[in-house]
């Protein structure tokens, strides 16, 4: 397996995928090694490589869905997952995320956002009929470059990604449902504990 992590890294580096990061990818595998989720849901395969960190951390018996818009990207992951061993533990679907969340089924008790930055908080509210109590979200550069957290007017490219990042950040910290804390790790990271619906007379 590590063999084969390595040999995904360099694909990576040649042909530009955005793949996580060592120190991101640290705190993802501490995350589930903790949470011992059952069913996971990934959102951003890209080409399957923190699909695989995420599994080698799993139960044997979890369940992972992972979602990727790109064709070629989705071709590479199913490659590299079925050379990994572990794709009976696996299904990967290919399309718009946006689109296909409310069709999922299942519950899940850990979801790694990683796909288009603009669309977290959108990923988010399509899944809350869908998340176990005392689910984990781990969200991925949430702090954009550092320029979320920056008093500097952003770039005018990513003015739009970095006011949805900082609108995602904003509803995981407020609303009652969530505990969330930011982590300045790689390109920032959220994890939020899902807390179920709170009943507000008796907060
Ligand atoms: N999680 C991967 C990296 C994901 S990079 C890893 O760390 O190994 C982000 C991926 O999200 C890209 O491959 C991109 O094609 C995909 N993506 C972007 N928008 C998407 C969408 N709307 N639905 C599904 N996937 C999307
Ligand atoms: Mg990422």
């Amino acid at each position: 397996m590590d063999e084969l992590l390595a040999e995904m890294r360099r694909y990576a580096a040649a042909n530009r995928v955005p793949i996580i990061g060592a120190a991101a990818a640290a705190l993802l595998e501490q995350t589930v090694a903790l949470k011992q989720p059952r069913s996971v849901l990934e959102i951003g395969t890209a080409i399957g490589y923190s699909t695989l960190l995420i599994a080698g951390k799993s139960p044997v018996s979890a369940r992972i869905a992972t979602i990727e818009l790109d064709a070629g990207r989705a071709a590479a992951a199913r490659q590299f997952i079925l050379r990994s061993g572990l794709s009976d533990r696996i299904s990967l679907l290919e399309g718009d995320a946006g689109r296909l969340i409310p069709a999922l089924e299942g519950r899940y008790d850990l979801v790694f956002i990683d796909a288009a930055k603009g669309q977290y908080l959108d990923y988010l509210t399509k899944l809350l009929g869908k998340l176990q109590h005392q689910a984990v979200i781990f969200a991925d550069n949430v702090l954009f470059r550092g320029l979320v957290a920056s008093p500097e007017a952003p770039p005018r490219r990513y003015k739009t990604i970095v006011s949805r990042l900082r609108g995602y950040l904003q509803f995981v910290t407020a609303d009652p449902r969530f505990a969330t804390t930011v982590y300045p790790t790689g390109d920032g990271v959220a994890i939020s504990h899902y807390q179920g619906a709170v009943d507000i007379a008796t907060t």
